[in-house]
């Protein structure tokens, strides 16, 4: 455990040392040590205690702080997407390019979004007052570590919240680079801390602490159930972003060959661990061949390899529970009537011994009934389904017990209107927008994608409560 500006709170519970492997290479790169509930006390009390004053700081010299924080990652991009190959296993050069990127254009919208914030605005006859929430617990994910703690605690940092921060014990490593920029862009003691550990251990402990004041979580939607659980238990607030098994919906109208083109390699970026990676791809029946080859020829450029190996374009997935559990899904696909057009449940050609490898894989004759149809498998695996008219492509899209994101391709960008309007998704990407040009829109999904959401304007509102004040 540690606190930028700090040495550091005491652990005197500090518990089991949790090892960090390399998925390209099986190799243990590192560790970190667990916090029990001692530490996760520890760490609670110091950020209550930093949390008046940090509340009390003029809006511009928090977000003066959360600037320098910005400006400290962007500094840091290499470092980061060094250690994010070596520990998620993402190809190298896509780490450099995103992983630091993608914090960094977090962090300067949600600065940009607190400016315009009302945090003091007359409404209904009274003053309605948007103040600090208090402590908040932000537990994230490992696939894009950095993004979605910048989700979290850009927008608490900025309206006077201060932090606990329980990142992935998957990829532990590269939150000391989040500590180092912390500290040199002067963040006060208390107001970013940070614990490591499990979910059922340090996860709980902090989500159970009575001095949390809000939950926010990011991952799979076993843990946001049991986080759900717990803060229902003891009203408190959560936001929870969960997982998806996002529709692709190709109009007739659409430019066919972008559009299949751009959605198996989303669907495969980062190995298919996105949350709101595009899985299930829509065409119109009498489109289904030329879209299948498209498809293949997508999946077929796609050089699987360690992360650090010259011309990788894909590394592994994150572990060996993680590679078993998509292989089985896909020979269960099989098994139900999917038919594999490229990769399948073997080992990519040309990868090494070592390493948590699965093959770009693109199946065909994927109906609705099928588990692989409903279910998020985390990995690069494209279901390619066939409609008839629109309204049996905007049925099969919103076929899902999730509704965290969905793309939409056409030419007539009034039928992109008409359309998006009949999905149940969180966002809905139009022509293939990319995510770095939206981090000042709101994120969150329907369903079991979870309750809340992030970024900009409506990231700043998970984090703040409601006073009216009446009479004067
Ligand atoms: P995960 O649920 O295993 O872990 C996510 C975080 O929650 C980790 O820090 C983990 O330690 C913690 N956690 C797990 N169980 C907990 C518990 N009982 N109490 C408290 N904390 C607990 O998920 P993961 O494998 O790290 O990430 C993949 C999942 O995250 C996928 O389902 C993916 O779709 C989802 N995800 C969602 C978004 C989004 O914004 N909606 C973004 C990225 C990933």
């Amino acid at each position: 455990m540690a606190q930028p500006g700090t040495a550091g709170v005491a652990d005197p519970d500090a518990g089991r040392t949790i090892e960090v492997v390399d998925p390209s290479t099986e190799e243990v790169v590192g560790h970190v040590t667990e916090a029990g509930p001692a530490g996760v006390d520890a760490a609670v009390r110091a950020a209550r205690a930093a949390q008046p004053g940090w509340a009390a700081t003029a809006l511009d010299d928090r977000l003066a702080r959360l600037t320098a924080l910005a400006d400290s990652l962007e500094t840091r991009a290499e470092p980061i997407g060094r250690s994010l190959a070596r520990e998620m296993g993402m190809p190298l050069a896509q780490a450099v390019a995103v992983q630091a990127a993608l914090p960094v254009g977090v962090l300067r919208a949600t600065v940009e979004a607190a400016r315009t914030f009302p945090f003091a605005a007359e409404e209904g006859g009274a003053t309605i007052l948007r103040e600090p929430a208090g402590v908040v617990a932000a537990i994230t994910p490992w696939n894009f570590p950095l993004h979605q703690i910048a989700a979290k605690i850009g927008p608490a940092i900025a309206v006077g919240c201060t932090v606990v921060l329980k990142p992935s014990e998957l990829a532990p490593l590269t939150i000391d680079l989040l500590e180092e920029a912390a500290r040199e862009a002067g963040l006060p003691e208390g107001v970013l801390v940070v614990v490591h550990g499990t979910g059922p251990v340090t996860g709980e402990a902090l989500v159970r602490h009575p001095d949390v004041d809000v939950v926010s979580l990011t991952g799979s939607v076993a843990a946001g159930r049991r986080v759900g659980a717990i803060t229902g238990e003891a009203i408190k607030r959560a936001c929870l972003e969960l997982g998806g098994k996002s529709p692709s919906v190709v109009l007739d109208d659409a430019d066919l060959e972008h559009a299949v083109r751009h959605t198996t390699e989303r669907c495969c970026f980062n190995s298919g661990q996105a949350c709101n990676a595009p899985t299930r791809l829509l065409v119109p029946r009498e489109r289904l061949d030329d879209a299948l080859a498209i498809a293949v020829d997508a999946a077929a450029g796609l050089v699987v390899g360690p992360a650090t190996a010259e011309g990788t374009t894909m590394g592994p997935v994150i572990s060996a529970a993680a590679r078993d559990r998509i292989r089985a899904a896909i020979d269960g696909a099989v098994a139900e009537g999917a038919r594999v057009v490229h990769g399948g449940s073997a080992p990519p050609d040309g990868v090494p011994d070592h390493g948590f490898w699965v093959a770009p894989t693109v199946l065909a004759d994927v109906t609705a009934e099928m588990r692989v149809h409903g279910e998020e498998l985390f990995g690069p695996v494209l279901c390619v389904v066939a409609y008839d008219d629109e309204d049996d492509a905007v049925r099969l899209a919103n076929a899902t017990d999730y509704g965290l994101s969905a793309e939409l391709f056409t030419g007539d960008p009034e039928r992109a209107r008409r359309v998006a309007g009949r999905l149940r998704a969180g966002q809905v990407k139009v022509g293939g927008v990319g995510a770095r040009q939206t981090l000042g829109a709101p994120f969150g999904g329907y369903g079991l994608s979870g309750l809340g959401r992030e970024l900009g304007r409506f990231g700043l509102e998970e984090f703040v409560e409601t006073k009216a004040v009446l009479g004067v």
